[in-house]
This record gives C-alpha cells, structure tokens and sequence, in this order.
C-alpha cells in the first residue's frame, strides 16, 4: 500500500531522471494531445507531498500523480522488462538513460504549470510528516480544530497531515499509546510529539527499503510474519501487555484501524 514513505522512495529513484530529456511518452488516450508538451522537455524537478508524486518540465508542463492504494512505479533503463503488465501503465517515460513507469495509479495528469498551481486537491495538502521542515505545533493546532472527530479518523485527512496511511496510522498510534476513538482536540502536543518521534524513523526507514511495511522491532520478529505491532491482528495478543488487540472501523470511509484498549490507556 503506498503510503508516504514509498511515494518519497519513488521520488528518490526518479531524480535519478533530472536533467535528461524525455524522448517518448506513453499515456492513456484522453492526455495524448498534453502529452506533447512534455516530450523532448527535460525533467527539472521531482516533488513529493504525501501520496502526491509530481514531476515538472522545462516546458513549464507538470505531470501530478497519486498512487492511492495500488499505483506503483518501476525504474531502470530504457526497455525494461516490466514487473506488471504493460496494460496496466498509465505512464511511461523514456529518457537516454532511463525508463518509468507507472501502474495502476488512479490519478496521472498532465497539466500546465498555471493549470497546477489552482489543482485544489494538491494545495490544500497538510504537511508532509517526511519533509525537513515539518513542525508537529501545526498539527496540533489543525486536529485541536477538529472537535469531537476521532483521532484515528483524523490522522488519514491528508489536509491535517501528509503522508500517513492506514497501516502507519494503527501503528504510530499505538506507539504513542493514544486510543484512536479519542477526540482529536483532546490529544496533547506533547503526545503528539511522541506520535511523530515514533512514526518519522519508521517511516523513513521504510523509504529505503523495498517490501511490507515492517514496524516491529527485529527482536520481536519471532515469525516470518510478524511485522506490525497492532496491525492486522485482530484478536492476537499484544506484544507488550497480552491483551487482545482490537479492530474498529472509523471515519465516512470506514477504514480499519487496530489498537491495543490497555495500552492506550496506560500511556507510554
Ligand atoms: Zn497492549
């Protein structure tokens, strides 16, 4: 599932890209005419906010893109032998040295840069927990504007904060020991602080590395599939306290989430 840290690992590789000039494109049919713009343009810039991956060009053309829950890109040289099938790329870019691909994901569009800077959905974004300037006073400030809705609800909003997914979601917040049923407006900057100190290392840690999102220690790794600390683990005991580990399902989209009831409230 891509979450933050894979779209910041996706934007690594592709910088890889930057400077070189795109000689041929492979889009979906109703962006063909835009995607003119873009070949023979060199790539300038690679930018990723949250689960938002956007590439811009010397044309003054971007293409935004966001992976939701499926999209996925492959990197490497021109011809590569594609890990999924070639129906399934919504994008292909080729440049002297390299090959991108991306599959599956549900938004891939190819817009000017005036066109851009108005995409609502991109601006107004919260901030992105992986960038360097990311300060966790102004989340807290958002979710304390957020009342009554849970925190567990609240902490997919891509407007209050950028990045975080359903799997790194039940984890931070059992790290953190808040129970997700909480109001946002009753969680403390200083527990949030823990949430973030505990959720940026994992998640960056999990930029550089391929595979399922593995946030349990490697002590605790007794089985090949023990990965997550609550994740996924409904009825199975906690790792620190034994008790069940609980599902609910929160927010209008009913995502899932898992928690520890005694730990969250035992605090950490
Ligand atoms: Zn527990």
């Amino acid at each position: 599932m891509a979450e933050g840290h894979a779209v910041a690992r996706w934007g690594d590789a592709l910088r890889q890209l930057v400077g070189e000039p795109v000689v041929a494109i492979q889009v979906p049919p109703r962006w063909r005419e835009r995607a003119d713009n873009v070949r023979d343009a060199r790539l300038t810039r690679v930018h990723t906010h949250g689960k938002h991956l956007v590439l811009y060009f010397s044309s003054d053309w971007v293409i935004h893109t966001h992976a939701m829950q499926y999209g996925s890109w492959q990197i490497g040289e021109p011809g590569l032998e594609l890990r999924k099938d070639a129906r399934f790329a919504r994008l292909r870019l080729t440049t002297p040295r390299y090959e991108a691909v991306f599959f599956h994901g549900p938004v891939m569009e190819v817009l000017s840069v005036e066109e851009f800077a108005t995409h609502e959905r991109f601006h107004s974004l919260g901030p992105d927990l992986l960038h360097d300037d990311f300060s966790v006073s102004g989340v807290h400030q958002t979710l304390q504007q957020q009342g009554a809705r849970e925190i567990g609800d609240a902490m997919l909003d891509q407007r209050i904060v950028s990045g975080i997914g359903n799997i790194y979601k039940s984890e931070g917040l059992f790290l953190a020991a808040i129970d997700p049923r909480r109001p946002s407006s009753s969680v403390t900057a200083k527990e949030l602080e823990v949430l973030f100190d505990e959720l940026v290392p994992l998640m960056q840690a999990g930029r550089f590395k391929h595979g399922m999102t593995v946030t349990l220690p490697d002590e605790l790794q007794l089985e090949p599939w023990m990965r997550n600390w609550v994740y996924r683990r409904r009825g199975q005991p906690c790792f620190v306290c034994a008790t069940p580990v609980e599902m609910i399902r929160q927010g209008e989209f009913e995502r899932t989430t898992y928690f520890c009831a005694h730990c969250a409230s035992t605090g950490v």
